[in-house]
């Protein structure tokens, strides 16, 4: 069960826009084309989609990072409360827009607590209160984080680094979280505390673009969600009516194939969409 849709915010004002977005890499691979898609404030928005649909380079073409990349945006717009991005990833971070990079990159060598001052540093006009004030929320969020906030982080299970590339992300205090498959890989359990997670986040004022290949975790936690294929839009609706639908269930785990494994490599069963609960 997707959760239920939230008073609409103020105005019905969107955290974030994005119109008719179209991206390439090296001028020659078409990414994205085309694409259209409203964060509303306050919500969770699901991005679906199989290997290579272009999730990874909507969020990318949201955070600046395409540059990065060698890819670029060739047509179209993403807008952030209302203002163009520029695909400058400092900008992206000072409008509020703060991504969890896909495979829970934290620095390895450094302890908990290290990993979380690295995710402030963006905002240098943070005052000491406040930055603590941000590390006492992430605490209380994810527990364990306190837990081991001495311990290094390359030493930690698959779960508890994505807790904290999640805690890291929310030290910058971000309007709008990206996240990238955050459950790749995880043992179910794991998944969904980390839907727990993402629910209590954005229960607490972030607005959320979730890019997974688990449609049943991402379902049960978002309002709406998009399906992308080969660059496009190919379903969108609210996340219930999608959920409920044969479309994604064909489209992800084929006709009888509810529990098959996932992705060679991620170790774990995909759950069923009508038995996933966050
Ligand atoms: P996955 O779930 O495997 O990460 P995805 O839906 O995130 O897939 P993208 O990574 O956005 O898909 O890839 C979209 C398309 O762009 C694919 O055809 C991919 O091969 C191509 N692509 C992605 N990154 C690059 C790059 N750096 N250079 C060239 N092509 C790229």
């Amino acid at each position: 069960m997707s959760p239920p849709e939230p008073p609409s915010a103020p105005g019905g004002s969107a955290a974030l826009s994005i119109e008719d977005l179209h991206v390439t890499y090296g001028r020659a691979v078409e990414a994205l084309r085309g694409v259209s898609l409203e964060l509303p404030a306050g919500r969770v928005v699901a991005v679906l989609g199989s290997n290579g649909a272009g999730k990874s380079t909507l969020l990318r073409a949201v955070s600046g990072t395409l540059g990065l990349h060698r890819g670029a945006v060739v047509r179209g717009t993403v807008r952030v409360g209302g203002q163009a991005l520029t695909g400058d990833p400092a900008r992206a971070v000072r409008g509020g827009v703060v991504q969890v990079p896909e495979g829970r990159r934290v620095f390895a060598g450094l302890t908990v607590e290290e990993n979380l001052r690295a995710g402030g540093l963006g905002q240098g006009r943070q005052s000491a209160a406040a930055r603590r004030r941000a590390r006492e929320r992430v605490f209380e969020l994810l527990p364990v984080l306190a837990e081991r906030r001495r311990q290094r982080a390359g030493l930690m299970s698959g779960g508890e680094q994505q807790m904290l590339a999640i805690g890291r992300a929310l030290m910058a205090g971000p309007r709008v979280l990206l996240l990238d498959e955050p459950s790749l890989g995880l043992a179910p359990r794991m998944v969904r505390q980390i839907g727990s997670i993402v629910r209590e986040i954005n229960r607490q004022g972030t607005s959320v673009l979730l890019v997974e290949q688990n449609a049943a975790m991402a379902l049960a936690i978002a309002h709406r969600a998009s399906v992308l294929e080969n660059g496009r839009v190919r379903l969108e609706g609210p996340a219930a009516e999608l959920a409920a639908g044969d479309e994604v269930r064909r489209l992800y785990l084929g006709a009888a194939e509810e529990d098959s494994p996932g992705p060679a490599g991620a170790g774990t069963p995909r759950p069923a969409l009508s038995r996933w609960t966050a």
